[in-house]
């Protein structure tokens, strides 16, 4: 059993001055692994005023000091992939296929960054005026726990680029995989209070890092709800935010895709860190001529996404976070066979053998319509939706159909066609053929997903504030 008492303030891990304490438990069988006294306001303002003193210098480094601190913090967080990737595995239960490519984009965020860093102008000089762009601040980053190491990382390399102290409030979820990471991150002996992180709760560690006025900047991931109240609530101070909210990301099977490449494709996108991914396809438009080959296509491919302990290399979807999750996701379960959906694959309840933890099965709906609660609600679990369309100008209206535009795919043979398909989809992103990633391409939503972008220098940019000196 683990017990966490400490927090990561001006360089050193102090003793919590909150007293709450709360029990860390194993999805995969529901026992208590750990436990862990989360910060309260004072804390948190400790940890603020840290941030706050180190700005003053931090604030005016160069971009080559900025560079060096970056690729300290990718060699030191290079040497602990695997320390990383086990503490995702136990805590969270993601699984160690995909734990490993989440944790390794985080560390790669710290090169991503440095490049962007050496290739963005930070001065810009004509006639008699001079403009740069100067770090916000000081940033409160606040993150969600189903992929916690890559959030962490990837907002601290972009907030460190612009010269941005922190203090990061992760997931009160993710309290173990953030000490292995703190560890690791503190061996970069980062100049003091550049790196703060206090664990606790959102209304308390994250409400006091949004109203107050010592941080500049909120750099969010999580949910819609909680995105509004902190637009809403930064307000009072003038907040910048950066919000990275939910998804209900379609992909679009275009009638001459092969079928045996892109149903695998398409459940590898639906199924994605056992369907707990803002990104994942839940929604699979296909055309209507061809849905009974569908169905016979993803039946066959199931068998490749076994369900099943989260460690074993094997297993493509393992347990959802916590109970909470597990109820979520069967009630959306539920609604969608009240709603006249047909489960073609899964359905309610553990799969069998798995009832010790909170494994779901992976479910498939057939007959659904976009306006159904299952193809409108973000379920955050592995629940794909197939519904029927027409033509392509329908496949694209029903995929621009949603509160959301995070991501998206197409996927087709023919790839001007696929390429003309991309071109209207309102999200942010979107992938053809296969889920891919490249670190210098914006990440971030259309409408309800979310608000301005990460990752390469949009991510940096997010933390910058142009300053015109004219003379
Ligand atoms: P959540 O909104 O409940 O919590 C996210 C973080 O916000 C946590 O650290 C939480 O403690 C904190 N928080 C809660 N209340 C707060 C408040 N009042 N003020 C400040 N902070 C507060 O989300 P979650 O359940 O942790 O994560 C799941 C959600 O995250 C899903 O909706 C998913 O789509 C979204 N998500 C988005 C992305 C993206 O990049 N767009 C990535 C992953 C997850």
């Amino acid at each position: 059993m683990q017990i966490i008492t400490k927090h990561y303030i001006h360089g050193a891990f102090v003793q919590s001055h909150g007293s709450e304490v709360m029990d860390i438990i194993k999805p995969t069988n529901g026992k208590v692994i750990g436990r862990v006294t989360l910060a309260d306001e004072d804390d948190t303002r400790h940890a603020i005023a840290a941030a706050k003193s180190a700005f003053a210098s931090f604030g005016r480094s160069t971009k080559e000091e900025r560079r060096k601190i970056l690729r300290r913090l990718h060699q030191v967080a290079s040497a602990h992939v695997h320390d990383l990737t086990v503490a995702m595995v136990e805590e969270y239960g993601g699984v160690v296929q995909f734990a490993g490519l989440i944790v390794q984009s985080g560390v790669n965020a710290f090169h991503a960054a440095e490049q962007a860093l050496e290739e963005l102008p930070l001065t810009r000089s004509w006639d008699k005026t001079t403009v740069t762009l100067e770090p916000v601040g000081v940033a409160g980053l606040i993150t969600a726990w189903n992929a916690n190491a890559l959030f962490i990382c990837l907002k601290l390399a972009s907030a460190v680029a612009a010269g941005c102290t922190t203090v990061i409030k992760p997931s009160e979820l993710s309290s173990l995989q953030t000490q292995v990471l703190v560890e690791t991150l503190h061996e970069a002996n980062l100049p003091k209070g550049v790196l703060n992180v206090v664990r606790g709760r959102g209304n308390v560690v994250g409400a006091e890092l949004v109203r107050n006025p010592d941080v500049a900047k909120i750099s969010f991931t999580g949910s819609v709800g909680v995105g509004k109240s902190i637009m809403r609530d930064g307000a009072e101070t003038m907040k910048r935010v950066t919000l990275e909210l939910g998804g209900k990301s379609p992909t679009i099977l275009l009638d001459d895709a092969v079928l045996e490449r892109a149903i695998p494709s398409a459940l590898v996108m639906a199924f994605l860190n056992s369907g707990q991914a803002c990104a994942a396809g839940t929604r699979l438009l296909v055309p209507k001529g061809k849905l009974d080959q569908v169905k016979r296509a993803i039946i066959d491919a199931m068998a490749a996404f076994p369900v099943g302990d989260p460690a074993d290399p094997k297993t493509a979807v393992g347990p959802m976070v916590s109970q909470k999750q597990y109820e979520q996701v069967q009630s959306y379960i539920r609604k969608g066979i009240e709603e006249g959906a047909e489960v073609l694959v899964g359905g309610e309840g553990h799969p069998k053998g798995l009832e010790g933890g909170y494994f779901v099965k992976p479910t498939v709906f057939v007959n659904v319509r976009n306006e159904m609660t299952i193809a409108q609600q973000e379920i955050f679990g592995p629940v794909l939706s197939v519904i029927a369309y027409d033509s392509e100008d329908q496949a694209i209206e029903i995929a621009n159909d949603s509160e959301y535009g995070l991501h998206a795919a197409v996927l087709g043979t023919d790839l001007q066609r696929a390429r003309r398909v991309a071109s209207q989809i309102r999200s942010g992103r979107v992938v053809i053929n296969n889920m891919t990633d490249d670190p210098q391409a914006p990440w971030g939503g259309f409408k309800y997903s979310g608000v301005g972008r990460e990752y390469g220098r949009y991510g940096i940019e997010a933390f910058l504030e142009p300053r015109a000196v004219l003379e």
